[in-house]
């Protein structure tokens, strides 16, 4: 069992406070595993928010890494980057859009639903040709933190001081009026699969067709931010795969870099159509190191019988949390579930050598890599055991 402690930590002036107060310090990883300053093990429920799928030092990737950097780090999209071919062709294919799909790489997750809520606008002004700019997002949503993600997050501690926000992003208190605001002004709608910062609560696959259905039938665009579901966390590729829609637009980033920071915007390609030379763009976005990250990620995870690793271990995930908690939720490697005080749970489980994320005060994530077995499900129960 590990003490909670600070020996070599201190909080330097210089940083901003915008993170608070954290305890602890991880200087090193491996697998599953993190360690902080003192030496001591962590089993790694965290992931880095849903990001370390194959886990922390992983050899094969940096094997890739060290190759790229000492071949070619980056070169700006003034040139041509064999990596963003290969990666898209490989996001493209596997998408499964109405059309033909095209990509466009970005550095983070709030970067990618900005580029998607700009290219939802630039399509109705340019290719559809109607005069439209609402946007929609869901109760409960999360996107990201620039401006335009920010608009589209529903969460008033996120807003406040920062107004205003920018115009014509909507965001309904219910999921009927969602449904109910969806008419001719509006120019896209984006949802989350799973919600995960709200706590890792699935939407229903009904309310997300029926979604789907009347967006379409008014010329607005569906977007899917799989920024946190996406890359095999919920047990396919794309969390959409199982609910039975199809995006226009989906946004991807957190696993799809593994911790090296690489986003993406897949759009069919009607849409795609909407960004002209000059019309978007990004400095670091899609480097060829980026890209050596990206294609070996998405090479690993869709080796065969990795996505079903991810769905059999899950399983026994769910089933420990089931018999340890009320309300547990997910898919695939991202469960929520309730605590009666989630600040005192985290950092229980801390002393105890696991991390755990709170989503609320009453509410705990756990996005462990995906590349978990049954025996960490096991140490995980023995650890829950520990702190219940
Ligand atoms: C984390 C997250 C984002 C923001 O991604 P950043 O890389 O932190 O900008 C957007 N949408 C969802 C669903 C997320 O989970």
């Amino acid at each position: 069992m590990n003490s909670t402690k600070s020996a070599t930590l201190s909080h330097p002036d210089s940083l901003f406070n915008n993170y608070g107060t954290r305890n602890l310090s991880m200087v090193r990883g491996e697998g599953v595993f993190l360690y902080d300053d003192t030496g001591a093990r962590y089993l790694d429920f965290t992931a880095g928010i849903a990001v370390c799928n194959l886990g922390h030092a992983h050899i094969g990737l940096a094997q890739v890494i060290a190759q790229q950097v000492q071949t070619l780090m980056h070169t700006s999209n003034l040139f041509l980057i064999p990596g963003q071919v290969a990666l898209a062709d490989k996001l493209a294919g596997i998408a499964g859009l109405a059309e033909d799909a095209k990509v466009l790489f970005v550095n983070s997750g709030t970067e990618a639903n900005e580029a998607a809520l700009k290219l939802a606008r630039k399509y109705h002004a340019a290719v559809a040709q109607t005069n439209r700019t609402k946007v929609l997002s869901l109760p409960g949503a999360f996107h990201g933190r620039t401006m335009g993600a920010l608009s589209l997050t529903p969460k008033a501690a996120y807003h406040n001081g920062f107004t205003p926000l920018v115009p014509d992003c909507l965001t309904p208190n219910s999921l009927d009026e969602v449904l109910a605001s969806i008419d001719t002004d509006v120019a896209a709608c984006i949802v989350e699969v799973v919600q995960g910062e709200k706590g890792v609560y699935p939407l229903e696959a009904q309310y997300l067709q029926e979604l789907s259905k009347r967006l379409r039938e008014v010329g607005a665009l569906l977007i899917v931010d799989e920024v946190q579901t996406g890359v095999g966390r919920t047990g396919t590729f794309f969390a959409y795969e199982q609910v039975g829609i199809q995006p226009d637009i989906v946004t991807l980033a957190k696993g799809l870099g593994n911790g090296f920071p690489v986003g993406a915007v897949i759009a069919r390609e009607s849409v795609a159509a909407a960004f002209t030379p000059g019309a978007h763009g990004t400095t670091f976005g899609g480097s060829p190191l980026a890209m050596a990250v990206g294609n070996y990620v998405f090479d690993t995870v869709t080796e065969t019988g990795f996505l079903e690793g991810v769905n059999r271990v899950g399983k026994a995930l769910e089933q420990v949390l089931s018999g340890h908690f009320e309300h547990v939720s997910g898919r695939g490697l991202m469960w929520g579930f309730d605590v009666a005080d989630a600040a005192s749970f985290t950092s229980r489980a801390a002393d105890c050598g696991l991390l755990v994320t709170k989503c609320s005060d009453t509410r705990i994530r756990v996005v462990p890599p995906l590349i978990l077995e049954e025996s960490h499900v096991q140490m995980f129960e023995k650890i829950v055991q520990e702190i219940i």
